[in-house]
């Protein structure tokens, strides 16, 4: 810049990262395919066929394009069209309780009812609570609100929740704050591809309540791959009333994951409370949000949605295929599991969802090893993330083999490190 010309922009705002690191990566892979390479890019958590590239529900296809122009084209509520965040209450709670103790407002995927939540349940200057492992956006979101993320350790010795870690990060949140957003991404945990099993649940639950008679406690289950989980995907829906016992549950529910419909931009965001009285607050402030940030949800997506949840004939037709794709996801997990047993890698539990980490003393070295070999996965400090979702079955064993060559130098550069 030269000497005379001075930038408009905020001081905050100066030095930003304008793409998403994921986003960037995938965008390098891409570039390598179009200059004549061979490269595997498990960077992108969008599900895609062995041969045929991004998948795609013809219901969906169908839903969308049946929508009448003139109602697509008018604005939705501002929470929402009144039909989809039932719709979309229905699909979560059917016909038990859960239904009459919720409220829900429109969001744009789930990205939008992550930033909902936060502005709404963590004060400026506080930080939410979440694994050590997390989905990128989360802190990106909390920063930009002038909030932050403190994070638990998210595995114990045993490989599974690491409970007194959480509890710790509870109640050191509660002395400071006085107040706590816990932010809990299973079933198939972004990135590491953790779900809990039910006696987790129950821990979780019980933790959450416990913590409920002490403070204002919210707990935000941020549900984006639960239709990809395996027929106990919905096991955290039994303890969300043990949770009500004392404490606010939000519920972040994407289309992007379970229609395919990632660029859609559809989602939700809904909250559970006993009392009616609060439920009307939290359906305000919410709304509040949606007005004062993005006004209104894509209103094609939210009538196609409608459709997709609640034509009985669609929706078989929807379920359907997604669960073809469930299938397809599923032998992929199957096959990855097993080579990664024989390539003595360190996996957490995996039975399903779009990713998967592989655990590494340098995710860094690890991932821009594999760069050199061809394939893109995304780094963290101790791990790197795989989107099995984008990957072929066909592809596993290049996948693996650069995978355990990468931890290999993430370990040789550790010794190197510590021996100088
Ligand atoms: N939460 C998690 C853990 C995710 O992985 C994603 C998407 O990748 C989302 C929320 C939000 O997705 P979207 O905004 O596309 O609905």
């Amino acid at each position: 810049m030269s000497e005379h010309s001075m930038t408009a922009l905020i001081a905050a705002a100066q030095d930003r990262e304008g793409n998403d690191p994921i986003f960037a990566l995938n965008t390098e892979a891409f570039a390598r395919v179009a200059a004549g390479e061979s490269i595997l890019n498990a960077t992108m958590g969008s599900l895609a066929h062995d041969e045929s590239g991004l998948a795609v529900m013809p219901s969906v296809t169908e839903a969308i394009a049946a929508v009448s122009p003139q109602q697509a084209a008018g604005y939705s509520l501002i929470a929402g069209s009144p039909p989809y965040v039932e719709a979309v209450k229905r699909d979560l709670f059917g016909d038990t309780e859960l239904y009459d103790q919720s409220v829900a407002v429109a969001t744009p995927g789930g990205s939008g009812a992550v930033y909902n939540a936060i502005l709404n349940f963590v004060e400026e200057g506080h930080s939410a609570l979440t694994t050590e492992y997390f989905w990128g956006p989360y802190p990106i979101i909390a920063k930009h609100l002038g909030r932050g993320i403190d994070t638990f350790r998210m595995f114990g010795p045993d490989g599974r929740l690491d409970f007194d870690a959480m509890q710790a990060g509870i109640d050191e949140q509660i002395e400071k704050q006085g107040r706590v957003l816990l932010i809990l991404n299973f079933p198939c945990h972004n990135p590491t591809g953790y779900s809990l099993d039910t006696q987790e649940w129950q821990a979780a639950a019980e933790m959450v309540r416990e913590a409920g008679a002490r403070a204002a406690v919210a707990c935000l289950l941020d549900i984006a791959y639960h239709r990809f989980g395996g027929p106990d995907a919905d096991e955290w829906l039994d303890v969300v009333p043990t949770m009500l016992e004392t404490a606010t549950v939000i519920i972040a529910w994407t289309a992007s994951k379970s229609f395919c419909q990632y660029g859609a931009r559809v989602g939700a965001l809904v909250a559970l409370h006993r009392e009616e009285s609060e439920r009307e607050k939290l359906l305000n402030a919410l709304a509040y949000t949606c007005r004062a940030t993005w006004s209104n949800s894509n209103h094609l997506g939210q009538l196609a949605v409608t459709e997709l949840l609640t034509n009985p004939e669609l929706k078989a037709r929807a379920d359907a295929e997604r669960q073809e794709l469930v299938d397809l996801l599923q032998q992929r997990v199957e096959v990855f599991n097993a080579a990664a047993s024989v390539a003595e890698l360190d996996v957490p539990r995996y039975e399903g969802g779009f990713f998967v980490a592989v655990f590494s003393p340098n995710g860094h070295v690890t991932a821009a090893t594999m760069r050199d070999m061809g394939v893109y996965v995304i780094p963290m400090d101790t791990a790197v993330r795989v989107a099995l979702c984008a990957t072929s079955v066909q592809q596993v064993p290049r996948l693996i083999e650069a995978l355990r060559a990468g931890v290999d130098a993430a370990e040789t550069h550790e010794a190197a490190g510590a021996a100088t």
